[in-house]
């Protein structure tokens, strides 16, 4: 559910009309639901309910400041891959104890950060990693907690690129392994083990991977302790996915995601962290756009839109469907028209979606991109020299722009010119 709503034939934001949003902030520009973020990590903060816990938001999925100081205030940790995400937590004022470091490639410089600034835990992914881990804590003359992120070799069976867990994807060490690197990792004076990592994939739409992960993690912790470890935490990553569509597809809700973590390791009384980004922040936002030409081809009709490829990937990068409405209702009783649905950059991967069934639209009308809150804004660049676009926050009836347009001028200023040219 989400607060994006009709109301009077015109899509709202919450109390406010998304056309007052964009007459003020222009076209395109990204749209987030304060109350439908909020909502969401309530829903996996009562999931787990009676468990010790701590549910860290994956800033990757939408790391707008403005967007972890919400959540972080309302008691979230947070999941970061990089030196940049682990300054954004920082900035919108978590603390380190709520701060978890995921990342296959976590630098010298990064780890420094972490550990200066304050850690909850390290989520090692190789033995290269540890030890690098071990001499910074060493040079720093601390200890950092740690926890080894396994590779359970489960099929997550979501799209490939975003399946993570089996043995042939670059995440985490082999499960069969975890023995010797555990040892490994507790003869090395700079670590302090703490737990186990585990994270398969995103998007995934059955509970049935979570399982078959978890349940081999329960084993692990069972030997693990056998050997010695104190493993008091498990992290289990992120990955519920969300329904993309209006159709039939329904994903496992957070409750019983929460009730099968409890049911596979709830017997082992360990702290359980969970690393959600896409179910917090997928549905919370929308990608307005503004309709420059309606174009007839041969034999199909193409909406040129304002946002391109550069302002949202997915469709062209995983090949992600994404429901396009618009902004003015259609008028009940008219036939739908049929559009292909592209921006204006220079390639035919621009194609936002083919044979789309909409209301009648003109030149001058709004559409909105639903479910675009995550893996949206934060994967947008600049190409063909297309500034990045606006963010704004609705709450109740107020809205703010949380990440300003740059002017031409800021884009052009960074680059440099040598003098030698
Ligand atoms: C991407 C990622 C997440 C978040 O995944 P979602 O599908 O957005 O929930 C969590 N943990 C790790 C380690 C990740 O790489």
């Amino acid at each position: 559910m989400d607060h994006f709503l009709y109301r009077d034939g015109e899509l709202y934001a919450e109390e406010v009309a998304i056309a007052e949003i964009a007459a003020e902030v222009g076209t395109p520009f990204y749209c987030y639901s304060a109350a439908t973020l909020e909502r969401h990590y309530r829903l996996f903060d009562e999931a787990l309910e009676g468990t010790d816990h701590l549910v860290c938001y994956a800033i990757k999925a939408a790391s707008n400041l403005a967007i972890l100081k919400l959540l972080g205030d309302m008691g979230a940790g947070m999941d970061v891959v990089s030196g940049g995400e682990y300054a954004r937590a920082r900035a919108a004022g978590v603390p380190g104890e709520r701060i978890v470091f995921s990342g296959v490639g976590k630098t010298a410089d990064e780890m420094r950060m972490a550990l200066e600034g304050g850690i909850r835990q390290f989520n090692v992914e190789s033995e290269p990693e540890m030890l690098a881990l071990n001499a910074v804590a060493l040079e720093l003359g601390v200890r950092a907690p740690i926890t080894v992120r396994v590779n359970p070799d489960v099929d997550a069976k979501t799209h490939a690129k975003i399946a993570t867990g089996k043995s042939e994807n670059k995440f985490g060490i082999p499960i069969s392994k975890a023995r010797a690197v555990y040892a490994e990792a507790a003869g090395l004076p700079g670590l302090e083990v703490v737990g186990i990592d585990v994270h398969i994939g995103s998007q995934l739409t059955d509970l049935a991977p979570f399982r078959e992960a978890y349940e081999k993690v329960a084993l692990l912790t069972e030997e693990l302790r056998e050997d010695g470890h104190d493993i008091r935490r498990l992290d289990l990553g992120g990955g519920l996915g969300i329904p993309y569509t209006n159709s039939n597809e329904t994903p496992p809700l957070p409750r019983d995601y929460g009730a099968m973590i409890k049911e596979t390791l709830g017997h082992l009384n360990c702290e359980i962290e969970i690393e959600p980004g896409r179910l917090v922040a997928g549905n919370a936002g929308i990608m307005v756009s503004g309709v420059i030409y309606v174009k007839e081809g041969d034999g199909r009709d193409f909406l040129i839109l304002d946002a391109a490829m550069n302002d949202l990937v997915r469709p062209a990068m995983y090949d992600a469907h994404h429901d396009i409405v618009p902004v003015k209702e259609a008028e009940p009783g008219v036939e739908p028209a049929r559009y292909d649905i592209v921006g204006p950059v220079c390639e035919t991967g621009d194609t936002f979606a083919r044979e789309r069934d909409m209301s009648v639209i003109q030149a001058g009308d709004l559409v909105a991109f639903r479910s675009a809150g995550a893996y949206g804004a934060v994967m947008a660049s600049e190409y063909n020299s297309r500034p990045l676009i606006p963010e704004v926050l609705v709450r109740g009836d107020q809205f703010a722009v949380i990440r300003r347009r740059p002017s031409l001028e800021d884009m052009l200023n960074r680059d440099s010119i040598p003098e030698w040219l």
